[in-house]
């Protein structure tokens, strides 16, 4: 074989099929609309994530069908079968708040006190149940911090819950934590798993901003939280890149969510690392060996560039150690991901 399918246009598909070239391999394209992973694809197929019979016939057309977006609808990607890695469950269980909080609870993880919020009248039982300050967060298809809103009293219920758009919802509570990270492995066809060195994230606005590694900060958390997400990745029968999102918790590391794919706190690894976490994905896919993991550089810092950060990017091409990454994107709208720069200290 020698075509990977992925559902999903955006920057995610466009590194993967960058990688993908480098080993001789081609994307398909399946996505309603064209983005940065049009612009290097061999084909495109044009549908909605939930056109079945759309999906179904591009799925003849490539070889292993994977997904770079986890925001759409898992029965249409589960009726593709075995041909889709990783698996629609691990889509399943990745993309809903409250699935994803309880496989994590099941397998020994500690997500921060949360509540199911079906409806108006489940919020007040679920402030009285988890208390304030909390985060009301839409249980599915929410990204960059977008449906979520912060309760700083049970009075914020209402406006919280009509800026979020209303149910279903999860109510969590707010942790006051330090620092925060994310685990990022990939797991190969099978069952070996490596893990990458674990980034300390920095959010701005609910957005990511910086990933460093390495991060003495966050080191006592990390054993726990890379134990847990490989328990994940088994449980899954996960093939591909996982994350998981951890707070640093007074009493260990708290699970915030996972994303069933290669990750932006992942995209120091380009440079980085041996392996890129998009390469591992190719890999593990294409059930390929996995590749080493092991840093090429003492320090890597790798900074989103969002909205019209872009603008600055001619100076970052005579940085000495900077790595420019631009997405192809046009119009750089405020919080929308334009491009990454990786710092690497050799
Ligand atoms: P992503 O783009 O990572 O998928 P998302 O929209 O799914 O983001 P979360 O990861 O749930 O959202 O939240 C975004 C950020 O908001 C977190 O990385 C963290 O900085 C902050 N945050 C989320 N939940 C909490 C919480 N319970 N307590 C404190 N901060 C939180
Ligand atoms: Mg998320
Ligand atoms: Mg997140």
């Amino acid at each position: 074989g020698s075509t990977i399918g992925i559902i999903g246009s955006g920057q995610l598909g466009r590194m993967i099929g960058v990688a993908a070239a480098q080993l001789g391999y081609r994307i398909h394209v399946y996505a309603p609309d064209s983005g940065p992973a049009n612009d290097i694809a061999f084909a495109h197929s044009r549908g909605a994530y939930d056109d079945v019979d759309a999906l179904k016939a591009f799925a003849a057309q490539v070889d292993v069908v994977t997904y770079e977006f986890e925001n759409i609808a898992a029965a249409p990607i589960e009726a593709l079968g075995d041909k889709v890695r990783p698996s629609a469950r691990s889509l399943a269980v990745a993309q809903d708040r409250v699935r994803e909080k309880s496989f994590v609870e099941q397998l020994g993880g500690r997500p921060a006190r949360w509540a199911e919020v079906a409806d108006r009248a489940a919020l007040d039982a679920a402030i009285a149940q988890v208390g304030c300050p909390a985060v009301l967060k839409t249980t599915r298809f929410g990204y960059d911090g977008k449906g979520q809103a912060r309760l700083m009293a049970p009075t914020d219920a209402d406006a919280a819950w009509e800026s979020i758009g209303g149910g279903p919802a999860i109510l969590e509570a707010f942790v006051g934590f330090e620092d925060e990270f994310s685990v990022v492995l990939a797991r190969g066809l099978d069952g070996a798993v490596v893990t990458y060195p674990t980034p300390k994230n920095v959010h701005k606005a609910g957005i990511l901003d910086t990933s460093t590694v390495p991060a003495p900060a966050i080191a006592p958390w990390c054993a726990e939280a890379e134990a847990l997400a490989a328990k994940v990745a088994e449980a899954l029968d996960h093939v591909g890149v996982l994350t998981l999102e951890f707070f640093c918790g007074r009493d260990g590391a708290v699970f915030n969510e996972m994303a069933p794919r290669v990750h932006n706190s992942g995209h120091w690894t380009i440079e980085g690392s041996e392996t890129s976490q998009f390469e591992n994905h190719v890999r593990a896919v294409l059930g390929l060996p996995l590749g080493s993991v092991a840093m090429t550089a003492k320090r890597v810092k790798m900074t989103n560039l969002i909205g019209d950060d872009v603008a600055a990017w001619p100076a970052l091409l005579a940085e000495p150690g900077a790595h420019l990454h631009l997405y192809g994107k046009h119009e750089a709208r405020p919080g929308r991901k334009m491009g990454h720069v990786t710092r690497v200290t050799r």
